[in-house]
């Protein structure tokens, strides 16, 4: 699959929290689209800018491979992977060209309620649950603290009750979920909402100018939002 030249395509996410605003936002700013009867592929019709719908997860490794020019995704999940491109040796191939003031969320450290929260030390040697391995490690190490990193791809809060770990890092909006694992959180590791994702260099012909012409339009429309 090699990108259009002529077109913009932007990723985002199919069905989820970031998909109906991500959508909306980016209709505020003039876009329609035709749609494919496999609900996958969104054509531009009012501008060159087409849309493809995947799972939030794929978005940093299709604007990384070429297939998708920009991405609309969590900083959470951008800066994860990020971090495991990193720890793997390899380049950077995408970052952050704009936050979009949506998906608002905390990417947070927490602790059974009955432990008398100490500081990071108090983690060492204990088992931490995460879906975000990469950021955890590096606050790890950033902290000297030696934990084991349980890596679990969802269901993260319950896992203390279960006896596979000890804390858990996960993402919190209101923190309802952790209290009712009676868990609390203890730390913030980052500070995430949804993100315009796109390459660490501009883009270049067409694709270019459509996207700046979009970045102009977005800054508009968050402006009348704020
Ligand atoms: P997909 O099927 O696309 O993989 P998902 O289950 O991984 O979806 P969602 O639960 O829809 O993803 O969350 C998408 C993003 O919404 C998260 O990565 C995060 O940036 C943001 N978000 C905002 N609040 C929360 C929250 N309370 N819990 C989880 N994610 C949140
Ligand atoms: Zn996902």
């Amino acid at each position: 699959l090699s990108p259009p030249r002529d077109r913009l395509r932007i990723a985002i996410q199919k069905s989820g929290r970031l998909a109906e605003p991500a959508r909306a936002l980016l209709a505020s700013c003039g876009l329609s689209w035709r749609e494919s009867r496999d609900r996958l592929f969104c054509y531009g019709e009012t501008l060159a800018v087409d849309l493809l719908l995947v799972r939030d997860d794929d978005i940093p490794g299709l604007i990384a491979e070429g297939v998708c020019d920009l991405g609309i995704v969590g900083r959470n999940v951008l800066l994860e992977q990020a971090h495991d491109r990193e720890r793997g040796g390899r380049p950077p191939a995408f970052r952050e060209w704009r936050a979009l003031g949506f998906g608002g969320c905390r990417l947070a450290l927490a602790v059974p309620e009955d432990w008398a929260w100490e500081g990071p030390a108090q983690l060492r040697g204990k088992r931490i649950a995460t879906s975000y391995p990469a950021l955890l490690a590096a606050w790890l190490r950033e902290r000297a603290v030696e934990a084991e990193v349980v890596v679990l791809s969802g269901s993260v809060e319950i896992a203390p009750r279960l006896g596979q770990a000890d804390a858990v890092c996960d993402l919190v909006s209101t923190g309802s979920t952790l209290a009712a694992n009676q868990l609390k959180p203890v730390a913030t590791l980052l500070e995430s909402e949804a993100v315009l994702a796109g390459p660490v260099q501009p883009l270049e012909d067409a694709r270019g100018e459509l996207a700046d012409l979009l970045l102009r339009r977005l800054e508009g429309a968050l402006r009348i939002r704020r």
